[in-house]
């Protein structure tokens, strides 16, 4: 597993970036965290030892822009140089997570053809509204690796109308920090239930800062937010 951040900063787009990790990470440091810029890891991917192997090892998961949004529009006039790295790599699997989806089709390559193997683009959505509008864009999009995330999880959704065999598996999660807003029990299991009737792989991956089940709310310390989850027992294939 390795991570790759090319650029570091976003724009907050819809109610889940509201306490976005990056904004509150660059706060405590006194950075500011909606001015993007290239970092100096930019061509991390093609970057070698002095043995002339690569820094990062052939079958990698790459974590890629997790300080970022790799389709935000500040980083337009460098994607291109990143999706040529990302197509030298085939040996490696770039990994990224977007809520702007409703770019993908102005921001792929030329030879981007039906999507690059070596490529998974999630989806995230937070509520029924953002499920609507990025859902349907997401289904037709040309991507080779498709999964959708729910985190934070704001409310219930119901996903009855996309579901389908092109989702490699449905990722839901609570919301971290001091002002996380609520996840409940039954919004996990719904979805999962949901899952569970398609045949798609589900995995609940952390229960958030503040988790209600059975009418009690818990506040659940970071760092046992994600074994909380797994304690739950509800991953399903
Ligand atoms: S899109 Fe992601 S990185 Fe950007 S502000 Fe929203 S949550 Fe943060």
């Amino acid at each position: 597993m390795a991570g790759w951040n090319p650029w570091h900063g976003c724009h907050r787009i819809s109610e889940g970036c509201r306490h976005c990790y990056v904004f509150r990470m660059d706060s405590r440091y006194g950075r500011i965290p909606d001015t993007v810029r290239k970092n100096r890891e930019f061509t991390l991917p093609i970057q070698k030892n002095r043995d002339g192997s690569y820094k990062i090892p052939a079958g990698e998961v790459v974590y890629t822009c997790f300080t970022s949004d790799f389709f935000l529009e500040d980083a337009d006039a460098w994607r291109e140089e990143a999706w040529r790295m990302i197509a030298r790599r085939q040996d490696l699997h770039f990994f990224m997570i977007t809520k702007r989806i409703h770019r993908l089709s102005q921001c792929v390559p030329q030879d981007w053809g039906e999507g690059y193997p070596n490529v998974t683009i999630c989806c995230t959505v937070e509520n029924q509204d953002r499920a609507d509008f990025r859902l349907p864009i997401y289904r037709e999009a040309p991507i080779c690796h498709k999964q959708l995330v729910c985190s934070p999880l704001l409310g219930p959704i119901d996903l009855s109308d996309y579901l389908g065999d092109w989702v490699e598996q449905l990722t839901v999660g609570g919301e971290s920090g001091n002002e996380a807003r609520l996840c409940r029990y039954e919004w996990v299991l719904d979805l999962r239930r949901q899952c569970m009737l398609r045949g798609i792989p589900f995995r609940f991956m952390q229960t958030g800062a503040r988790f209600e089940r059975d009418g009690r709310i818990f506040r659940v310390p970071r760092k046992f937010q994600h074994s909380q989850a797994k304690k739950a027992g509800l991953d399903y294939l």
